[in-house]
């Protein structure tokens, strides 16, 4: 299945939480744990897209997988 352009980027802004106002994606990014930076490793792209891949915290390095254009930030413990 694929999803529409539009729908993922607009997941990313409502899934994720914001540290700030800068303008990059990845800036606006942070840790839920701790706060820290996070660090994109893409797994696959497509149409400049970020498709699958993982954000890792660069304080704790705790990772948060992406699937389907979305990351995933819930913490660890929280996930299904
Ligand atoms: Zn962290």
């Amino acid at each position: 299945m694929v999803r529409r352009k539009a729908q993922s980027f607009a997941a990313w802004r409502v899934n994720t939480y914001h540290c700030g106002m800068q303008p990059s994606l990845l800036e606006i990014l942070c840790c839920p744990m701790c706060k820290g930076d996070l660090e994109l490793k893409v797994t696959t792209e497509q149409d400049g897209d970020i498709v699958t891949g993982t954000l890792i915290c660069k304080e704790c390095r705790e990772r948060y997988p992406i699937e389907d254009g979305i990351p995933n930030m819930l913490p660890p413990d929280q996930r299904g």
